[in-house]
């Protein structure tokens, strides 16, 4: 499958069309932004962390029952993937205070809660992906009801899975990021990335950061802990 013209650039990767219309090739890059774009950098290898890792993590997923826009690993940093109407929310799942939500509550970093929570965000970089809640959602028509449901549940599923996963490699998962898209005939599948840029990673014993905050918060060594989870998730 080759690429064909290219649709959208985004701040971490490049989609192209290919022959076949219900499928996309997406080509991860090393730029990397934090605070709506406020903050520019690049980070040396991570379009190849991040496009093994999402892909060896979706085929992980979809083996559980979780369906995924994976399709095709085809080079370091290009995967042919379903085309999908993204649903334009942010699907954010915590397990352990962190960001934002330790901000908004006055809740210390690194406080386990006591369940996992579930929060969404409006993708609208414009308005800094504002807190949205199920009733916005249906009132603006992002998603139905069911949508929302099967979106949530998928979600609670994932963490299970992942949090597990990660656990097995010495690593504690803190929060992460989900995007969910839409096939033609309606199907609520998993698309967009899961690696370091979307989740918090941190190891299990010594809480290093192995993770974006690492350039969001500009605390070095970067480089080397995209490639530490690449190593324990055993990609070399
Ligand atoms: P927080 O809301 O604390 O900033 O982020 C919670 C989790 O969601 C973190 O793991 C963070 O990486 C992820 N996340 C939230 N918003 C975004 C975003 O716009 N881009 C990326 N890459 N990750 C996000």
């Amino acid at each position: 499958m080759e690429k064909k013209e290219l649709l959208y650039e985004g701040k971490a990767k490049k989609v192209y069309r290919t022959d076949d219309p219900d499928l996309y090739i997406v080509d991860y890059k090393d730029d990397a932004t934090a605070f709506d774009g406020l903050k520019k950098g690049s980070i040396s290898g991570k379009g190849v962390v991040n496009n093994r890792m999402s892909n060896l993590m979706c085929q992980m997923l979809q083996k559980a029952g979780v369906p995924t826009h994976f399709v095709e690993e085809l080079s370091d940093r290009e995967t042919l993937v379903k085309r999908v109407k993204i649903v334009p929310l942010e699907v954010i799942v915590r397990n352990v205070a962190a960001g934002s939500f330790s901000k908004r509550f006055g809740v210390e970093e690194g406080t386990v809660l006591k369940c996992p929570t579930l929060e969404f965000c409006l993708k609208d970089d414009d308005l800094h992906d504002p807190m949205i809640n199920g009733y916005h959602i249906l009132a603006l028509d992002l998603a139905t009801q069911n949508e929302l449901d099967v979106i949530s549940a998928y979600t609670f599923q994932i963490n299970k899975i992942m949090k597990e996963f990660f656990l097995s490699i010495g690593i504690e998962l803190v929060d992460f990021k989900l995007e969910f898209g839409k096939l033609d005939d309606g199907t609520i599948i998993l698309a967009d990335e899961i690696s370091p840029d979307t989740c918090r990673l941190w190891d299990s014993k010594t809480h290093e950061k192995l993770d974006k905050d690492r350039f969001r918060r500009d605390l070095g060594g970067v480089e080397e802990a995209y490639l530490e989870v690449m190593k324990r998730i055993g990609l070399n």
